[in-house]
């Protein structure tokens, strides 16, 4: 198989180059999923598939790499992670 529009590397599969658009929505998406969802920990270890981002559907994004909590242990997809712990809750 050969394809000229799309690279096969972790996180920067894309159609066409990568652009500023493309890395700005990347950026705010690990902000927005940082946190383990059960601890609220940030460390953790992560499988590294990278999931094409079609610019056109952003909303439907997902990063579904499985991710090991290094601080409980939890296993969840990156998806899953959170933008905000709350300690309180
Ligand atoms: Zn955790």
């Amino acid at each position: 198989m050969k394809s000229d529009d799309i690279v096969f590397m972790p996180y920067i599969t894309t159609y066409g180059k990568p652009s500023d658009e493309y890395n700005k929505f990347m950026k705010q998406y690990y902000e927005n999923h940082k946190y383990c969802p059960k601890c609220g920990s940030s460390s953790h270890s992560s499988t590294y598939v990278g999931y094409r981002l079609n610019m056109q559907n952003k909303d439907n994004y997902k990063d579904l790499n499985t991710c090991v909590c290094r601080q409980c242990g939890n296993v969840h997809t990156t998806h899953d992670r959170i933008k905000q712990f709350n300690y309180e809750a």
